[in-house]
């Protein structure tokens, strides 16, 4: 797989006028910020722009610039000039948004997933880059898109989740580069983007945390650490899909844990399964890959068919097998 170059994909943008960003089914920060930044480059641009994502817009992230942008897909399929698909590693995990695109004359694929295939007619997939609103603000610059605050912040956004508030170890000169720039030239007040992004939860998403941490245990001498979820504390909680982002983190936190894992039961009959790494030697993207899912080596996931014990059983299994391969 090559990759197009910006200088092939900013051609593009502006020789086509009607326009279908997409992302990932139960998106992050990441995906949504930089949906929005890219639209809002675009409408500048005078073009005709549809942002969608089969959940829409979340409720923790609609204080994002412009977040009314974003919808849930129509139910009748649209034509477009140009689908594009943002940080999606493979092209089912665009759900209905997928299925709302009835003909595109070109699909652009640009996303960071190691595990992204390369699927679409130009793609940029850069493992490297810690969030794909890195890759947006580099397509905007060097092609000379429109940019203004609403865009920094929203580029802002997607950089610090993804990157876990540059913590994680992609997170470079570069990003910090950027960063000061989205800072600078966007005219940011980084502490209210934080606030929002990391103080404004709901109480619920504690009360979960209290019941995850209930079911918290160990494995492999303290080097594997998992919580679960069931359909039940989801209910009787009444929490939403996007408020167990990022909880897994605590278990991460711990001293000696290499791999961290979170067993959501959904109502599919699959377990959703989320897993962390702390050592590039123990690669949690080929261990969900086995179960059909991807990701990067430090974070992915996966669906998996079974009961909770079950999926459980069989995914502790093969970390158990992985950190045997390490040691
Ligand atoms: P999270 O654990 O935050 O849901 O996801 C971690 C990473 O793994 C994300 O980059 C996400 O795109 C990827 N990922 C999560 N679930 C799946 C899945 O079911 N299939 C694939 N291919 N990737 C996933
Ligand atoms: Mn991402």
């Amino acid at each position: 797989m090559s990759n197009a170059t910006f200088e092939e994909i900013g051609k593009v943008l502006r020789d086509h006028q009607r326009f279908a960003i997409l992302s990932h089914v139960r998106p992050d920060g990441d995906a949504l910020g930089s949906q929005l930044a890219l639209a809002l480059s675009l409408q500048q641009l005078g073009k005709d722009v549809r942002v969608w994502n089969e959940n829409g817009m979340l409720e923790k992230y609609s204080f994002l610039p412009r977040a009314e942008l974003l919808t849930k897909p129509p139910s009748a399929a649209e034509d477009v000039d140009i689908a594009i698909a943002l940080d999606t590693a493979i092209q089912s995990r665009l759900g209905t948004a997928f299925a709302a695109i009835r003909s595109a004359k070109i699909w652009i694929n640009i996303d960071h997933h190691r595990s992204n295939p390369g699927y679409g007619d130009m793609v940029i997939v850069d493992p490297s880059a810690p969030a794909t609103g890195e890759i947006i603000f580099r397509l905007i610059k060097s092609q000379d898109l429109p940019f203004n605050h609403d865009i920094a912040e929203n580029l802002y956004a997607a950089i610090s989740t993804d990157t876990g508030s540059f913590q994680y170890p992609k997170t470079s000169a570069r990003t910090f580069e950027i960063a000061a720039e989205l800072v600078r030239a966007g005219g940011l007040d980084v502490g209210k983007v934080s606030q929002q992004l990391y103080e404004n939860y709901p109480r619920r998403r504690l009360e979960l945390l209290r019941e995850l941490l209930r079911t918290m245990r160990f494995s492999e001498c303290g080097r594997v650490a998992s919580f679960s979820m069931t359909l039940k504390t989801a209910a009787d909680l009444a929490v939403l899909p996007e408020d167990n982002e990022g909880l897994i983190d605590h278990l991460r936190a711990i001293r000696g844990v290499i791999v961290a894992v979170f067993f959501e039961e959904l109502a599919d009959g699959k377990v959703r399964v989320s897993m962390r790494s702390k050592d590039e030697a123990v690669d949690v993207c080929a261990i969900c890959q086995k179960f059909g899912g991807g990701g990067h080596t430090l974070a992915a996931g996966a669906r998996v068919r079974g009961s909770l014990a079950e999926v459980e059983e069989k995914v502790l299994e093969e970390i158990r097998e992985a950190l045997k391969r390490r040691s």
